[in-house]
């Protein structure tokens, strides 16, 4: 069966409202992210990456005392019969040169992430809240999680500040060493899709999961995974993310890259964002080498092949604009869509044109039309900026609802 399945979402507040992640939204609680999955999204399979935060973990053993949360044989929670919660963890680590990088932990149920908890609490001033320095290198992340029956999947890997390739390493075989080849995925982040991860060798054994990294509710979905397993939990997830017996990562479902926050360099002192030939050294527009550099930018840099050379298991990768990203559909056209709808992924792949139109005019459906096949015009984003989609007319659009 197939399942859709966003792996990186935020936690912004416990239900008692103390702080989890202090940049995500306060609405981003356990039981609001399930139900939003279920309710308006369409996901079958999210993973939660701010669970050992023990603030978090008294939130789901509430649920799972009051049977709102059915954990699962595989591992893995339920949620009202229609969304399976996966328990995550994000945590920022050191490399002995000092660059730093972010990893996602996936752990089978509460057991094994309040062990995973227990330890890191040793290594992480406060626990409490998200994506925390532990100062331990990323192999010896691993080990932790790994001993506490975790898969770790390296994040976002190609961002410029916090990421394996982009602050790090050019390759993460040197980084992990004998851990590498027991890590079964990465994540592309939001600025990289499949073909510029299919660029470089070493990930040609690795499942690519392309995940949302949401800091609010709106943005859960926005990139996803199309999972082949038997049914969703925490044990098919592995499995499809090692493809055995059949389970693999059928599809990845992302954002075109430029639309994401760092795709190409940025030059921290005019603001200037890339246009050239990849990689730029300096700002084109002022010569400054004061930059961000872009996560295009840097995967020419360091790339072994000058074009994607995809392995035989890897499956479509397919751009998708989310709603928040289409011009014209503010919160009233987005709340009409997806009662119509049932939700935004119903809206986004299955609507016709003329569906649409009904709902919320012909203007915003030629637009979702237009996103839907790829003819929205893009300018690249950059330095934290997300790109732009740009009208047919040529008059710029800035996206909307996105800082
Ligand atoms: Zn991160
Ligand atoms: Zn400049």
């Amino acid at each position: 069966m197939l399942f859709v399945c966003d792996m990186h979402i935020h936690i912004g507040s416990a239900g008692n409202r103390q702080a989890v992640k202090v940049t995500a939204s306060k609405d981003l609680t356990f039981a609001n992210i399930a139900k939003e999955a279920a309710e308006r999204k369409g996901i079958d399979v999210v993973g939660i990456i701010d669970c050992a935060s023990p603030r978090v973990i008294a939130d789901i053993e509430e649920m799972i005392d009051t049977g709102e949360m059915l954990p699962l044989d595989g591992g893995g929670l339920r949620y009202r019969e229609a969304v399976t919660v996966i328990l995550g963890s994000e945590v920022e680590t050191r490399e002995p040169g000092g660059g730093m990088s972010h990893h996602c932990s996936y752990f089978p149920d509460i057991r094994a992430l309040k062990a995973f908890s227990a330890i890191m609490e040793q290594y992480i001033t406060n626990v409490n809240l998200s994506s925390q320095a532990c100062g331990l290198s990323a192999a010896e992340l691993f080990r932790i999680a790994e001993g506490c029956e975790g898969v770790m999947v390296p994040a976002h890997c190609f961002t410029p500040h916090k990421s394996p390739y982009g602050a790090c390493v050019e390759r993460m075989a040197k980084m992990f060493g004998d851990a590498w080849e027991r890590i079964p995925a990465i994540e592309l982040g939001l600025s990289a899709d499949a073909f510029l991860a299919d660029r470089i060798q070493e990930l040609s054994d690795k499942s690519l999961l392309s995940n949302s990294d949401a800091h609010s509710l709106p943005k859960i979905g926005r990139e996803y995974n199309i999972l082949q397993m038997e049914q969703a939990s925490f044990a098919e997830f592995a499995k499809a993310l090692w493809r055995q017996d059949g389970r693999r990562v059928e599809a990845n479902f992302g954002l075109d890259p430029r639309l994401g926050k760092y795709h190409r360099t940025y030059c921290e002192d005019c603001g200037h964002i890339a246009l050239g030939e990849p990689p730029v050294p300096a700002c084109e527009r002022c010569n400054s080498t004061n930059i961000t550099r872009g996560v295009l930018d840097r995967i020419v840099q360091i790339a072994d092949y000058a074009e994607p050379h995809p392995p035989e298991h890897r499956g479509p990768y397919q751009y998708q604009v989310p709603l928040q990203f289409v011009p014209g559909v503010g919160s009233v056209a987005l709340n009409r869509l997806i009662n119509r709808f049932g939700s935004e992924m119903a809206v986004l792949h299955q609507a016709t044109r003329a569906e649409i139109g009904q709902a919320v005019g012909e203007k915003v459906a030629d637009l979702i039309i237009a996103a839907r096949e790829g003819a929205l015009r893009l300018q690249a984003g950059g330095g934290g900026r997300y790109g732009r989609a740009v009208t047919k007319d040529t008059s710029q659009i800035r996206l909307p609802g996105i800082s």
